[in-house]
């Protein structure tokens, strides 16, 4: 006899397990099937999230900003010296991080009561599930939902095929065993700037290869046109509007032949970092008479509350439309567990902030000044210098602005901008002020500590109307 349950997850990535801990919570028996093994040969849960995405990108983040800065220090008055990279130690350090966060799912799994599987799950017809474990065995699991969570894998090229040696993706790049002295990203994506960041502060000379002719597309004009600038002072040969037509790994190095304005151009590196966008994942999990159908795209289809064209499953996160970002898929699996519980919660697409966890940081939620003009909508905005935030000078951290875009005639914001420093703390001001449906007078009435760097987006708000109290306003406002 199977083992049946009211919900069954597939995948324990951020947004399978918000799903299975909701649904748990909520009183409903649920199991979670993940395949992922960590390093340790152990089954690992939390997806490309805790594995190898967010948290051991941001521990190396963390550690290689700390440790650049540590050059900066002489301005500050202090004296450092013998400062090594152990490029061992901060490896094993993202490993304890990332073992820390994924015992906890694993703990959560367990206190709250969700069966863990290890293994490949895939769809039956109707809402059985099937587990194919690591030896080969099978299982099957009966259920009256299923929620499918497989997430996403990186994408490849066929000018520059991931070999894990020389040429590696993203999972690669988080585990060089030495600094690569000259390191080729393909890219200039989040991945290809946070990873880059990473390098380039342990001391590679990073060049990034990036098709458009743009810089960061979906990030306000302004911000990108800076961040451009600050990157490239940082070290990082930032070349756009390139075309990638061959890579060959020679052995003692890569050789990447790229066109540039129909320039035939190449770049020898050492390590070459495949960094072009992820796609949704679902191989093994659909039969193929399945009547959950796949878009043109390969992601799972789903409406908007994440319902798949079968009844009683659903589909959440990287596998579904929307952005790949860990916390959309959060809400997502939350949404489903409480619509399945009977409950009517709804995602608002429209208010997800975006992070490239750079430094300065790049954050950003709602629209752009160039989306609101490209639709003929009427806006005004404010902006704030950190160069003029008392706490931004204090922390000698002062460079970026915010941005705050809001309805000509209602004030209602409409987009929050911010490159600066903890701009990633900072925009969740702006979603919270946007899901409440602010106006950005709202947002200047209320009281800031200080000195905080959030005055900055005080101040940018008030700015919208020209009453900002620290620059000297272009728009004089009553
Ligand atoms: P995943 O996390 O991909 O999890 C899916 C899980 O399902 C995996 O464990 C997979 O092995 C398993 N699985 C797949 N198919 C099956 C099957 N048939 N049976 C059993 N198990 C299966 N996002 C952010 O918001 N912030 C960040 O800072 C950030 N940094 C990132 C850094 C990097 C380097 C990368 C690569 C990604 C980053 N992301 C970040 C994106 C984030 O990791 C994803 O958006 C998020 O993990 C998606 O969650 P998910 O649950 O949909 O899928
Ligand atoms: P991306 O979509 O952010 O960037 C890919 C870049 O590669 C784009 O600029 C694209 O124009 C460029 N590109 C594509 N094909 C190319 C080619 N042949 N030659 C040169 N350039 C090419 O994708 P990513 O950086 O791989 O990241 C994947 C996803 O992972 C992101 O979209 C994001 O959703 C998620 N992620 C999020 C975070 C975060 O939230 N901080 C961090 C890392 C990853």
């Amino acid at each position: 006899m199977s083992d049946s349950y009211d919900i069954v997850v597939i995948g324990a990535g951020p947004a399978g397990y918000h799903a299975a801990i909701r649904a748990a919570q909520l009183g409903m028996s649920v199991a979670c099937i993940d395949k992922t093994t960590g390093a340790d040969g152990k089954p690992s849960l939390g997806g490309t999230c805790l594995n190898v995405g967010c948290i051991p990108s941001k521990t190396l983040l963390d550690i290689s900003h700390r440790y650049a800065a540590t050059s900066d220090y002489e301005e500050l008055g202090l004296k450092v010296s013998n400062v090594e990279l152990n490029l061992a130690g901060v490896l094993a350090r993202k490993d304890e991080v990332v073992g820390k966060l994924t015992g906890g799912v694993d703990m959560l799994f367990s206190g709250n009561g969700v069966t863990p599987y290890h293994g490949v799950g895939s769809l039956l017809p109707g809402s059985d599930v099937k587990v194919t474990k690591d030896d080969g065995t099978e299982e099957i699991l009966s259920a009256k939902h299923v929620i499918l969570a497989t997430g996403s894998v990186p994408m490849q090229i066929g000018a520059a095929p991931v070999d894990d040696d020389r040429i590696v993706d993203s999972t690669g790049a988080l585990s060089f065993e030495e600094v690569p002295n000259r390191l080729g990203i393909i890219g200039a994506g989040i991945i290809g700037l946070e990873l880059g960041s990473v390098w380039s502060r342990f001391g590679s000379e990073v060049v990034v290869l990036e098709a458009l002719e743009k810089f960061l597309p979906n990030a306000d004009e302004r911000i990108a046109r800076d961040a451009l600038r600050s990157f490239s002072k940082q070290g990082m040969d930032i070349r756009l509007g390139t075309r990638v037509l061959s890579s060959d790994n020679h052995g003692d190095g890569v050789t990447v032949t790229y066109l540039v304005n129909d320039e035939e151009k190449t770049l020898e590196c050492d390590k070459l970092i495949v960094a072009v966008g992820r796609a949704p994942y679902s191989d093994q999990l659909l039969n193929d008479d399945s009547p959950v159908k796949l878009d043109e795209r390969g992601f799972i289809f789903v409406n908007e509350q994440c319902e798949t064209d079968a009844s009683d499953v659903y589909a959440v996160g990287d596998a579904v439309r929307g952005p790949m970002l860990a916390h959309k898929g959060m809400e997502e699996g939350i949404m489903v567990a409480e619509r399945i519980a009977g409950f009517k919660p709804a995602v608002n697409y429209d208010c997800i902030p975006s992070v490239i966890y750079t430094h300065p940081e790049i954050a950003w939620v709602g629209q752009t000044e160039q989306e609101l003009r490209d639709t003929g909508a009427n806006y005004k905005a404010g902006t704030f210098l950190f160069a003029a935030n008392g706490r931004a000078l204090a922390g000698s951290d002062a460079e970026g602005i915010v941005k705050v875009v809001s309805d000509a005639e209602s004030d209602r914001i409409l987009g929050v901008h911010i490159f600066g420093p903890q701009a990633s703390e900072l925009i969740a001001q702006a979603v919270i002020a946007m899901e409440f449906g602010a106006t950005a007078e709202d947002l200047g009435l209320i009281m800031f500590a200080h000195p905080t760097l959030s005055e900055a987006v005080h101040e940018a708000a008030l700015g919208v109307a020209g009453h900002a109290i620290h620059t000297v306003n272009r728009r004089k406002g009553k």
